[in-house]
């Protein structure tokens, strides 16, 4: 497994392959993003402070008969333009 199994089974690109999991009949990808920048996902400011990550699951389609999850590590943001919260925008496409 690899990332290119993400770009050429599912398509998505922007995500780096971290490693596999089985979780009862289902397979869960585990990446994060490879953005070389983030910014606000309101503004599209890049005045922003980083402040944490989160873990955000996406459904995939099925393959080989199996339910798919991709676990993606998001980093939250907080953008000094609007002085608010937010999930920075995500590369993937
Ligand atoms: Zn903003």
């Amino acid at each position: 497994m690899s990332t290119s199994v993400l770009y050429h089974a599912f398509q998505i690109s922007g995500v780096k392959y971290k490693s596999t999991s089985y979780e009862g009949s289902a397979v869960v990808f585990h990446g994060e993003t490879t953005a070389e920048y983030h910014d606000c996902p309101h503004c599209h400011s890049r005045d922003i402070a980083f402040k944490g990550q989160k873990e955000r699951q996406f459904h995939l389609p099925p393959m080989g008969g199996k339910e798919c999850f991709l676990n993606l590590q998001i980093r939250r943001v907080f953008c000094t333009s609007l002085k608010s919260h937010g999930i920075a925008s995500l590369a993937m496409a």
